[in-house]
């Protein structure tokens, strides 16, 4: 952590070399906090490497970028959102434009590889195109009237200013999630990203700006969890408050939210299984299992952290898992070839080392991996070993508790049956897989897993931007990202009824009569 006097702000570039050092973005510029401190954002692969400094803010830096939202917000409302989404379409040309620049800064600074860092920015401009499409829909509903000469709609109107606090597993993408909808539904916000990333973030929020936002409708604070993110919900123009997050802090955000009668969605932890079944195509199987449990090196909400197995194939599946496993190629993420990075901090580091002991104390095996990797090329950097343990039992700490890290636990079950109920075992709920060629049981699968997303034949990771996205259980509260339901979320319901009759009608009483005259 730095203290020094941030200089003046330069616009958020990917540009190596001596750090620079950022600002707050508030009112359609880069803004120094009142504070005048700074944390420093470092490379997770090679940590004496600083990516930039952004500002410590404090509750008035927040104040400043919510009045600039609240102010913003009467023109931006009333503005078509065929308009507003022609401003989102630019943006996902700029996106375009600029991919691989904001992937090449990702892999610097939250550690995943380049493909995968392509791939976050790809589902934003996704996003942007999808939630561009949106401005000329946001459908709202005509239904008939129970009483002639009378007209019943329905239309959405947006909230007023939102508060989005984000992760930093997926650096553009999550903000891109809330953010556009949010644009398109006629609301201004205030974005709060993680620590870990806030130059990922600070880079699309520019690039929203340079489409053409007006100022004050796309604003960034950055800084501590506990400060800037109470600081936003506490704000009564804050309407609603979006968090993708760790189950622990969802649940004290959503309990603030919550006495505060404020609108809340929360995106929280996993613990996503792959169930392989008897019949299943091993070779697809393992594919999926070694992408699903070390994709971003373990560090998404979908990863899959259990391979639940038939017994009859389980011999088989670890002794091939073991071989997959151990030929992954570990190490900084700019090199092509690397396919599994550094987690994102030393605390995440300390987290999966703490988990591998736990396991070990617990019983389970470990078939491989099991070790931080301290030489070489990753010596710099928080590196750990695709780890996998096997002889797991569904109630171990291991296969029940979020890792967030490439740590996955196998667990052998002798039926269809035993594994749906190890799957649906534990209290999150968000992605679930099973490799099955019989159709009955893929089926079977799809109607009893409890989660807000099931795959058959692939793995838990690799959700698509047209369909919702959240889960069941500890994982959420029941509201959903992506898809065009994501727009529920950030706009209320008005009902019009519109009379022509001229005369007073009133509803469930003049009904009878009409029914009698008949
Ligand atoms: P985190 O909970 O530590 O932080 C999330 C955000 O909340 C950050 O911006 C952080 O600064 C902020 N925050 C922390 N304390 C706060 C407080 N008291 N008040 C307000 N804001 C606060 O999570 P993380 O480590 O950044 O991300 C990893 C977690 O996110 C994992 O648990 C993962 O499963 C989850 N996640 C869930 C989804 C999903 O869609 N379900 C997607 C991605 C990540």
């Amino acid at each position: 952590m730095s203290t020094s006097t941030p200089s003046k702000p330069e616009q958020a570039t990917a540009k190596a070399g001596k750090p620079q050092t950022y600002g707050n973005y508030i009112n359609g510029r880069q803004v120094k906090s009142e504070s005048g401190e700074t944390f420093a954002s470092y490379n997770p692969a090679k940590n004496d490497e600083v990516i930039g400094y952004f500002p410590l803010s404090t509750a008035n830096d927040v104040k400043a970028a919510v009045d600039a939202a609240h102010k913003a917000f009467p023109a931006w409302k009333a503005t078509p959102a065929p308009h507003r989404a022609e401003i989102i379409l630019k943006a996902a040309h700029l996106l375009e434009a600029r991919k691989e620049e904001l992937a090449q800064t990702m892999v610097r600074e939250m550690g995943k590889v380049l493909k995968e860092a392509r791939g976050d920015v790809q589902e934003a401009i996704d996003m942007a195109k999808f939630m561009a499409g949106e401005g000329r829909r946001l459908i709202g509903q005509t239904v008939p009237s129970e009483l002639p000469n009378k007209f019943a709609m329905s239309i959405r109107q947006p909230l007023g200013v939102v508060g989005l606090i984000t992760p930093w597993n997926f650096p553009v993408a999550i903000p891109s999630w809330k953010s556009l909808p949010a644009l398109v539904a006629g609301n201004t916000v205030v974005l709060k990203p993680a620590s870990d990333t806030p130059l990922c973030a600070l880079m699309y929020v520019e690039i929203l700006n340079e489409a053409g936002l007006p100022p004050g409708v796309l604003n960034l604070v950055t800084g501590s969890g506990s400060k800037v993110g109470n600081a936003l919900i506490d704000d009564p123009r804050v309407h609603a408050i979006s968090i993708t997050g760790s189950s622990e802090v969802g649940r004290k955000v959503a309990g603030r939210c919550g006495e505060l009668m404020k609108k809340i969605t929360c995106e929280l932890g996993g613990k996503n299984a792959i169930c392989v079944m008897e019949d299943a195509d091993i070779e697809l199987a393992l594919e999926g299992a070694l992408w699903g449990a070390f994709g971003t090196a373990g560090q998404r909400c979908t990863a899959a952290s259990r391979v639940i197995v038939h017994k009859d194939l389980y011999k088989d599946f670890c002794d091939k898992f073991k071989k997959r496993t151990e030929a992954l190629k570990v190490g900084y993420g700019l090199n092509p070839e690397i396919e599994v990075g550094p987690v994102v901090n030393k605390e995440q580091l300390e987290t999966v080392k703490k988990y591998v002991e736990i396991g070990k104390a617990e019983g389970a095996k470990i078939l491989c991996g099991g070790n931080a990797i301290t030489t070489g090329d990753c010596a710099n950097g928080y590196f750990h070993e695709p780890t996998v343990f096997i002889d797991v039992k569904a109630n171990m700490r291991i296969a029940q508790e979020e890792i967030f890290g490439p740590v996955t636990a196998v667990i052998p079950v002798g039926s269809f049956e035993e594994a749906i109920e190890v799957a649906n075992g534990t209290e999150f709920g968000l992605s679930l897989s099973m490799y099955t060629q019989n159709i009955n049981r893929a089926f079977k699968a799809i109607e009893e897993l409890e989660s807000g997303i099931v795959y058959i034949n692939a793995p838990t990771i690799g959700a698509e931007i047209q369909l919702p996205f959240g889960g069941l259980k500890q994982t959420g509260n029941g509201h959903r990202e992506a898809g065009s339901a994501c727009i529920d979320f950030y706009t209320e319901w008005k009902s019009v009824y519109i009379d022509y009759s001229g005369r007073l009608q009133k509803a469930q009483i003049d009904t009878d009569s009409l029914l009698a005259a008949e």
